[in-house]
């Protein structure tokens, strides 16, 4: 923990494990980032020139390895000028949620499941968002107005029974919002559960207080969705929230976006994907990095995930290996990608490759 301007030592340390504290001493220059590592002259320029906004708190950004030009908590933080390229491929809304946005701030994409979004703030803003067009924006937090109307449409579907709400990170609303707004979603009959996409886990684990963790306990079946991406997360901190959230009966799931030069190597996700189980958080999603405007360099090949993925099978539990997805373009939903293992198919035999490519003949009994 580096001693901040303005601040003696003895009240940062005090002050330091206070959620609130850290969320109003975000990072967003380049000059505030010197008590943590002194940034190159080209971050320097990325952050001043970035049109998606920079912000880290000083928890997060006392993970970064000063010494460590290449560290991955700082490549997927701190903006580069890799930025500046968009390519042409890149799309501002990937997942086409602004055209299936039936009410403001509920996406309705999945037949049975919506999205509720009710804040664009978040605790670091992480430089592959897929949100990045609203997330980080002016727009402020949900109203009242625009609350009742979606659960008024959700009450009106009762084809969805699924809500997720995400962001932005919706764990940055005050404690009694957030049990507001669960306890309006939770007296709709239809709903049989709640998920919350939150990237406090790792950014801000100090905001998982014995307040917050009760309203999350009272409104089971609630899971949590908690967004990692590399195992250097892991601290002390992060893993007392775990501990806590599970001792709490709070389900735990976890999100990772494939990225180069971040975590795109089989013994980093393995790693990462074999601590995560310790702390009882199962991993449900390795992403493909959507193609978002000045997010394109951190994409790699499908190829190269696959081969990862095909790497973690085999050597690692088997409900530590999220799956893979991409979610398509279009709208066109999450599309589970895996290597076949099918050589072929006949009426008698099914000829496969295991994850070290060895064939075996597996008898096809028809018992149709
Ligand atoms: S925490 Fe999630 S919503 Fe926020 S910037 Fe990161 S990826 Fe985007």
């Amino acid at each position: 923990m580096p001693t901040l301007p303005n601040e003696s030592h003895t009240s940062q340390q005090n002050r330091w494990p206070d959620w609130k504290w850290q969320l109003r001493h975000r990072i967003k220059d380049a000059s505030s980032l010197q008590p943590y590592f002194q940034p190159t002259p080209e971050e320097e320029q990325a952050i001043s020139n970035a049109s998606f906004p920079f912000a880290i708190t000083p928890y997060y950004a006392s993970l970064i390895d000063a010494s460590d030009p290449r560290d991955p908590l700082r490549r997927a933080i701190i903006p580069s000028i890799a930025e500046q390229y968009l390519g042409s491929m890149a799309q501002a809304d990937p997942c086409e949620e602004d055209a299936h946005e039936v009410v403001p701030r509920l996406v309705h994409r999945y037949p049975d499941r919506a999205l509720l979004l009710p804040t664009s703030e978040c605790p670091v803003y992480c430089r592959y968002c897929t949100r990045s067009r609203w997330v980080g924006s002016t727009a402020p937090p949900i109203n009242e107005d625009s609350l009742l109307n979606a659960t008024q449409y959700l009450r009106e579907h009762s084809e969805i029974r699924d809500v997720l709400i995400s962001g932005g990170d919706p764990l940055l609303l005050s404690d009694q919002r957030i049990s507001h707004i669960l306890s309006s979603l939770s007296r709709i009959p239809s709903i049989d559960i709640i998920r919350i996409g939150t990237k406090t886990a790792t950014a801000l684990p100090m905001r998982f207080t014995d307040n917050l963790v009760s309203i999350l306990r009272n409104f089971q079946p609630l899971w949590l969705q908690l967004h990692f991406c590399h195992p250097q997360e892991l601290t002390a901190e992060v893993i007392a929230a775990c501990k806590k959230l599970a001792d709490a009966g709070v389900p735990l799931t976890a999100q990772v976006v494939l990225l180069r030069g971040v975590n795109n190597d089989t013994s980093i996700l393995q790693l990462l994907f074999r601590r995560l189980i310790q702390l009882r958080v199962r991993p449900y999603y390795l992403y493909q990095c959507d193609p978002v405007p000045n997010a394109m360099h951190f994409r790699t090949s499908v190829q190269s995930g696959l081969t990862i993925m095909k790497q973690l099978q085999g050597r690692t539990t088997g409900f530590a290996i999220p799956t893979y997805v991409i979610d398509a373009p279009n709208g066109g939903g999450k599309i589970p990608l895996q290597s076949s293992y099918i050589t072929s198919i006949s009426d008698s035999e099914v000829v496969l490759r295991n994850y070290e490519d060895l064939p075996y003949i597996y008898p096809n009994t028809n018992i149709d």
